[in-house]
Parts: C-alpha cells; sequence; structure tokens
C-alpha cells in the first residue's frame, strides 16, 4: 500500500490559529504518523506546501503533487477552528467516497486524543477531496481554538491511533 500524506494550508498560506497552530502542528502529525506507517511498511510520501501564496495556488499545488505520485490512498491533515472554547470539540474526518474509512479513522483519532469522536462526514465542496485522483480522506485532528483539545493534544495525543489507517 501507498499513501500521499499532506499537510493543509502553507507556510505562506496560514491555517486556523488559536491555542494550536493549525499548520506547524498538521506538518508535526504528518511525519509522525509517516514515520508510524513506514515502520509497518506502508509507502508513504509526505508534503508540505512552502512554496503558494494564494489560496487557488496552494490547493493546486497539493493536489498536483498527490496526483503525480502513484499510490492507494490521499490523505490530508488539517485541524478544526470554530469558536474559542474550554469544551472539548473533538475529530472529524471528511469524505466524499470513503464513508466507512472516514468513520474508522475518526474514532481512531478520538481514542488517541481522548476527544469527542464527530465522525465522517461527507463534504462535496473541498478542493483536495475533489482533485485529486485515487480514495481521499481529509483528518480534521481537532479544534485549535478549544483549549480542551489543545491540552489533550499536547498532553496525550498518540500518532498510535493512525495505526488503523493502514491495517
Ligand atoms: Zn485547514
Amino acid at each position: 500500500m501507498d499513501i500521499v500524506f499532506s499537510s493543509g494550508h502553507g507556510q505562506k498560506i496560514r491555517g486556523a490559529s488559536g491555542y494550536l497552530d493549525e499548520v506547524d502542528e498538521a506538518r508535526k502529525v504528518v511525519e509522525a504518523v509517516a514515520e508510524l506507517w513506514r515502520k509497518s511498511g506502508v509507502g508513504v510520501t509526505t508534503f508540505h506546501d512552502n512554496t503558494s501564496t494564494s489560496q487557488s495556488q496552494n490547493l493546486n499545488t497539493i493536489t498536483n503533487f498527490h496526483n503525480s505520485k502513484k499510490r492507494d490512498l490521499d490523505v490530508s491533515c488539517h485541524f478544526n477552528a470554530y469558536q474559542t472554547t474550554s469544551k472539548p470539540m473533538g475529530c472529524e474526518v471528511l469524505y466524499v467516497s470513503q464513508s466507512e474509512l472516514a468513520s474508522e479513522v475518526s474514532a481512531a483519532i478520538a481514542g488517541a486524543g481522548k476527544w469527542p469522536n464527530r465522525g465522517g462526514k461527507k463534504r462535496t465542496d473541498l478542493a483536495f477531496l475533489n482533485n485529486t485522483n485515487e480514495p481521499a480522506i481529509l483528518l480534521e485532528v481537532c479544534f485549535v481554538d478549544s483549549s480542551s483539545d489543545a491540552d489533550s493534544y499536547r498532553k496525550l495525543f498518540d500518532v498510535e491511533g493512525f495505526r488503523v489507517i493502514v491495517e
């Protein structure tokens, strides 16, 4: 199995920020999880966009990278944002065609972070999911503006939870 795994947004096109910075944390998660998957014998190529200076360029750069590789699955790592809160908010995994995988992965990440499992969510309006040519899921690991999620992420989060994607 081969996976291309990228972080959302880019070095110059920043994502959400609150108690956690989305771009910084997504990059860390991608690299840590890629290491875990490689140890399980999966071929993983990671990508972080360091060059794009506009939203459309960023989305094109990421999807073009994915589509330039031979792989079985496309995965994108984001962190969510809604409004500043101390309540736990949790994980959701977005998909167009991968309903079952998205549910499974969302439950696993929620378990790894000990935060709520919001589950798989069908989204037909996202460039990453629409423009990558292989089965794709987009992870929203937890909420950057929830102090509870951020605390759990810093203290408890274990990339082992991501093993489920390659099992
Ligand atoms: Zn994002």
